[in-house]
Order: structure tokens, then sequence, then C-alpha cells
């Protein structure tokens, strides 16, 4: 039995980083980028007016009411190029560029129009520089904006547009083939006979991976029988690059997947982990293909995807953050540890007033019950050696992916 950080520093040496493809920016969400992205242009590209008003200059405005000749008129998209004298005055637009000569804009709500609009009255004098956006203040030409590695957010999407990227360069989706063992299993469009019971953990962990940003096809039940897992085994290698198994990896006398993945020449990198739930999870590789042979209790599949499965996931996506992530968080009900293992306890996340983070530990009734742990929101982490951690200490948790 390897400690968990053990288990996951071994998933990350062993994990190949994918090649980069291109993709067009409207499916670029949720992507990791494989380039820098550099400033094609100044940010703002001129001088950008802040509000709707008048382009003066600051030192006309210093005896207010100020009457001003209006000269010209500067818009969005269609700016006016001369420049503004002594006395003068531009009615201006927010997003439209600042006439050579003024120094800044004064919103329209303190001016008056006067004979028609030729004149303006600036009611309130106007500082020197206010409302005006300098051309680059934001960013520079050359400038990298975000950086390779970096995942690509909603909000990332509008630098992407802003400096031309109608493609982008992103690590490729791994390929990951989903097979879920089990003699008891029956598909979740059939009506469970006696002793069955209706898969679960195909859709749940072909819903991680893509959450993770994995192209999946999840492979027909393999029941409990050595050469049909050994064929979809086979199926998987020839064209995943991860596989996922789930269940027949405990000490039960039906419990294949470990041997059907040595006997197929899998080389396996742990097989028992210091962790509950999730003990007997398997990791290996053959030829190019990583294997994650997973438990088959619901719960066990979540905590050990969430620890093993999505950091190669996005290692292999050139993700630059890949690793578990922990934060702390105020304890609302006492728990237990084991002494042997590291647990993983479900919790919800609460806020309080002050904005302190609380975990509130589910009641559930083990690995096995799914239906509480959709209810959880992180997992607590007690550390091996740990008896019990009383209600308001501070614990490490691992947020769910939302
Ligand atoms: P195993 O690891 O194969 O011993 O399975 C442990 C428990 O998880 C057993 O109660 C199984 O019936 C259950 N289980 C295994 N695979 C699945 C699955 N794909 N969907 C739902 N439950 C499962
Ligand atoms: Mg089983």
């Amino acid at each position: 039995m390897i400690p968990v950080s053990e288990a996951i520093q071994i998933v990350c040496d062993n994990t190949p980083r994918l090649d980069a493809e291109t993709v067009p920016l409207a499916d670029a969400l949720g992507r990791i980028l494989a380039e820098n992205i550099v400033a094609d242009c100044d940010l703002p590209p001129f001088d950008r007016a802040q509000m709707d008003g008048y382009a003066v200059r600051a030192a006309d405005t210093r005896n207010s009411p100020a009457r001003l000749r209006v000269v010209g008129e500067s818009a969005a998209g269609n700016g006016w190029h001369e420049e503004m004298h002594v006395g003068e005055a531009v009615r201006i637009m927010t997003g439209a560029p600042v006439p050579a000569g003024a120094d800044a804009v004064q919103k329209v709500e303190v001016t008056r129009e006067l004979n028609d609009g030729a004149l303006v009255e600036i009611l309130e004098a106007v500082a020197e520089g206010r409302s005006i956006v300098r051309q680059a203040a934001e960013v520079k030409t050359g400038d990298i904006v975000l950086q390779a590695g970096e995942s690509i957010s909603a909000e990332a999407i509008a630098t992407l547009a802003s400096f031309g990227y109608a493609s982008v360069k992103v690590g490729r989706r791994p390929r990951v083939a989903v097979l879920a063992t089990g003699t008891e299993l029956v598909n979740v469009d059939e009506k469970p006979g006696r002793d069955q019971i209706r898969d679960s953990n195909n859709y749940t962990v072909a819903a991680y991976a893509s959450l993770a940003g994995a192209s999946v096809e999840r492979l027909p039940l393999a029941g409990d029988n050595k050469e049909k897992l050994q064929q979809q085994m086979a199926h998987a290698a020839a064209n995943a690059e991860v596989l996922i198994t789930s269940g027949g990896v405990s000490m039960g006398v039906y419990d294949f997947t470990k041997a059907a993945l040595i006997d197929m020449g899998t080389k396996v990198f742990f097989e028992r982990v210091a962790l509950r739930p999730g003990k007997p999870t398997v990791f290996g590789r053959r030829d190019d293909t990583l294997i994650f042979g997973l438990p088959g209790n619901p719960v066990s599949v979540a905590v050990t995807f969430h620890l093993f499965v999505r950091p190669a996931l996005r290692a292999m996506q050139g993700a630059r953050e890949f690793l578990p992530a922990s934060e702390s968080a105020v304890l609302l009900h006492n728990v237990k540890g084991t002494i042997e293992r590291e647990s993983y306890l479900p919790a919800r996340l609460l806020t309080n007033e002050q904005g302190c983070i609380m975990a509130e530990p589910l009641k559930w009734g083990g690995s096995s019950d799914f239906v509480a742990f959709a209810r959880a929101t992180a997992l607590i982490i007690i550390p091996q050696g740990t008896n019990r951690v009383d209600e308001g200490s501070y614990v490490k948790i691992l947020r769910l992916p939302a």
C-alpha cells in the first residue's frame, strides 16, 4: 500500500503530454492553451473617451460655467481627426478617439448645449485626463496576455478575440475509453432482474472525463468474464490513450480486472493505495495506453477519479496546474479518520456571514451511497493516522468540479 501523494506522483511521472491542435475560437472554451497569446495592437489602440460628453482642454473649464465653441463630433468608429484649439470643444461618444489638443472629457450630464449645438456650456470644471483611457494603458503591442498551459475561460475568450485569434492552438483532447465490469450490471434502459443493478459508473466516469476535457467512448458492459474484458481492453488500447475501468479490482473470486490487464502485458505501477474509499486502485500502462482500474463502488470511483485520473487528463492537455488543489475550511461536525489510510469524506461547503468556508460532512451510508453523494460539493481530507477530528477544527478540503 502506498500513500496517496506517492500514487499521484507516479501517475504524473508516467503521463505523456499530447500534441497540440488548432481549433476555431468558437470551440476553444475550456481547452488548454498550447501557445502564448501575444497582443498584436495596443489596448486601447488610441486615446479613448470613457464617457459621452465633450472633449475639452481642462484649463478652459477652470472658471465654470465655461462657454466653448463646438467644432466637431467624434463618434465610436468615426473619429474627428483635426487639432482642437483653445476655447473649443468636440462632442464625443464613449469609445471614440479623443482629438489632438483635448486633454479631458466632461460628461454630458454637466454640460448644456446653446445656439443649436454651436456652443456648449461646461457647468463644472474637469481635471486633466478625466474620462480618457490613454493609448496602450491596458496592453502594449507585443505583450504576452495569456500563457500556454492556462485554460481558456469565458473571460479569456474576449482577449483571444480582441487580438485576432480566429483560431487558437490548444492541447489535444485525450481519447478515453470507459469500461464497467460486473456480472450484476444491466444497462440504464433495462429493468434490473433478480440480483442485478443498473450500471452507473460508465456514465459517471464518462461525465467526469468530459469535464476534464477528454473525448470519451463508453464500451459495452463486460460482465466478470475475463475473455470479454480482454477483448474490450484490446479495443481500448488500439483506440484510446486512456482506459478507465471500474470494478473487479478487489479480492473477490470474480475480480478479474487486474489479472486481465496483466495477462495482456500491462505494466502495473501500483495496485493498492492508503486511501479510504479507494484502496484497491490500479494504475498501469500498456504500450502507449494509460490504464486506471478504479474500484466499483460509485463513490470510490468519484474519489479516485479526482485524485488520479483528472490530473492525468489535464496534464496530457498541457495544463500548467493539474494537481488536486486543496483549500481549508472549518469542520461543522466531528468526523472519524482511519489509522492506516487517508480518508476523503463527502461534504457540502457553506459560507458563513463572515465569508468563512465551512465543511458540513454528509450523512451517508458509505461508499455505495451515490444518492447522498450527489449532494456533495467537496471532499474533506483526513490525514492518515488521525482517529477523529473535532467540530470547529480547520480541515483540508478538495472541491469537486461543478
Ligand atoms: P467491485 O469493486 O467490483 O467489487 O464492486 C463494488 C461494488 O460496486 C459492488 O456493490 C458493485 O455492485 C458496485 N458496482 C460495481 N460496478 C458498478 C457500476 N458500474 N455501477 C454501479 N455500481 C457498481
Ligand atoms: Mg465487481
